[in-house]
């Protein structure tokens, strides 16, 4: 990728930081790639398509070290779980055999799997020695009749967040406006109600958590075309531009595709959230407002009456278990303000939430639920994400799973809330998940065991007070890893 192709993607018009500076994202500083490289980005961004065979081209380390890091789920082909490396040696380098071994690995996954399509992955070496991988794709697309689309994504060019740019632009490029949806027949007016079409752009459905929001666009006659990218398949891709909204579920990940569609095909788009009661309405609403048809307002507006008072019903029955905790929130971006919306419906208190992440938009938005004296963590360590939890008498710290093992150590309850985890918190009946797993998380006997005496120490086991001042066997590393 030349020089000013990188520039370009990192000047991104719609994205918050560009206010703040003319040139659009800074440099990336050197070890700023260590939370995540470009081809880490890209491959993120785009894996969760699930027919597709996505072959890294690179070492092994590569497609080895990010294999199925997110817990991102598929309701029908697995293919997108299948590694695919042409795991290039000193010798291919050497030999220069790297566009060969290329060649042959996309040769291997179309006869091997026959999938709909083909992602080719650029990593740090093979563009270091030059390597076309634009010409390869190029040349196994004729000889197999299979779309193979390069991904010009080496690590170097810059961090996760390029990445996910790079993977976006890609689709837009190559992918997006190359088939028309399939036509239903009667789908157009299901039951009286007109079906609009419309996208989601960053939804991953880690852990499933999209299926919790697919029935109530489904109630409303919202088809998606396609969620780029959870649970997508290629076709789906193909077919984005016949949308009539798109809506950004991640505010920063591929702001680009929706700004770029809205330029090529003029199709709005709106930024919103599915975590909390109160951000999924307005996620509802915001379909309503910008297709601007009356019938499907009235009827949104009619289903987040009916949902809400469901929920609350069945939310009010834990309400007692959760009020007035306190919790410190690390975690970034979009999440920053969204969570907290969400843990604010369930009656419980944010002492501090991590912002490393999270653009202008994101802290006003903060500002807005908690107050302007509220405690933003832009870069915090574990030693000193530990001295907030004491110091602000937090009862839980929910974070990225990174953060796991600074907070066990400290024997703080801990609720895993990135890619990582386990259980999907999107939608209204996320919310009910959510609460689930925090009454657990906090109601769990191990807190109250992990802080006693040992019995040998005392003949009568006391329990110790939250917030353990560190130790030396709970003081965190000072290369402990943390990450928003
Ligand atoms: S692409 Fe480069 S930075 Fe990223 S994992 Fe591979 S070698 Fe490391």
């Amino acid at each position: 990728m030349k020089a000013k192709e990188i520039a370009e993607l990192l000047d991104e018009p719609a994205c918050e930081h560009n206010k703040k500076s003319k040139s659009g994202c800074a440099k990336p500083k050197p070890g700023s790639a260590a939370g995540g490289c470009a081809f880490d980005g890209a491959q993120i961004a785009l894996l969760p398509i699930a027919d597709v065979a996505h072959v890294v081209h690179g070492p092994i380390a590569c497609a080895g070290s990010s294999w199925d890091n997110r817990g991102t789920r598929s309701s029908g082909p697995d293919l997108f779980r299948v590694g695919m490396t042409t795991d290039l040696t000193e010798q291919d380098v050497v030999m220069g055999r790297g566009e060969k071994r290329l060649f042959h690995s996309i040769k291997q996954a179309v006869e091997d799997y026959n999938p709909p399509a083909v992602f080719v992955y650029n990593t740090c070496v093979p563009a270091l020695i030059g390597d076309d991988i634009d010409a390869v794709c190029k040349a196994a697309q004729e000889r197999w009749g299979v779309p193979v689309v390069p991904i010009d994504s080496a690590g170097f060019y810059g961090t996760k967040n390029l990445g996910n740019r790079i993977a976006a632009d890609a689709m837009v490029k190559h992918v997006i406006g190359t088939r028309e949806p399939e036509p239903i027949p009667g789908f157009a007016h299901r039951e009286g109600i007109k079906v609009h079409d419309v996208n989601l752009v960053g939804e991953y459905n880690i852990a499933g958590e999209f299926w919790f929001v697919l029935p109530l666009l489904d109630k409303l006659g919202l088809r998606v075309l396609c969620t780029l990218s959870g649970d997508a398949r290629f076709h789906e891709v193909q077919t984005m531009h016949r949308a009539e909204v798109n809506m950004m579920v991640c505010s920063k990940a591929m702001l680009n595709v929706a700004r770029k569609m809205e330029d090529q095909y003029q199709i709005p788009w709106f930024e919103g959230s599915f975590y909390g009661i109160t951000d999924t309405s307005e996620a509802l609403r915001g379909f309503a407002k910008l297709i601007n048809d009356d019938d499907l307002t009235a009827r949104t507006e009619a289903l987040i009456e009916s949902e809400e008072k469901r929920i609350r019903e069945e939310l009010n029955k834990w309400r007692p278990r959760l009020e007035g905790k306190r919790v410190l929130l690390f975690t970034g971006g979009v999440k920053s303000w969204s969570v907290i919306s969400a843990l604010q419906d369930l009656g419980m208190k944010v002492v501090a939430t991590g912002t490393k992440k999270s653009t202008e938009e994101d802290k006003a938005r903060i500002r807005e639920l908690m107050g302007d004296d509220t405690l933003m963590i832009d870069d915090g360590n574990p030693k000193e994400l530990l001295r907030i939890v004491k110091d602000y008498q937090a009862d839980i710290l929910i974070a990225g799973g990174r953060n796991m093992y600074t907070a066990l150590k400290a024997r703080v309850p801990f609720l895993d809330i990135n890619q990582e985890r386990e259980f999907g918190y999107a939608g209204y009946d996320g919310m009910l998940e959510l609460v689930r797993q925090l009454t657990l998380t906090l109601e769990s006997p191990v807190w109250n065991a992990a802080r006693s005496k040992a019995p040998w120490e005392s003949s009568v086991a006391e329990p110790a007070t939250v917030g353990l001042p560190l130790t030396a066997s709970n003081e965190p590393a000072a290369n402990d890893v943390v990450e928003a």
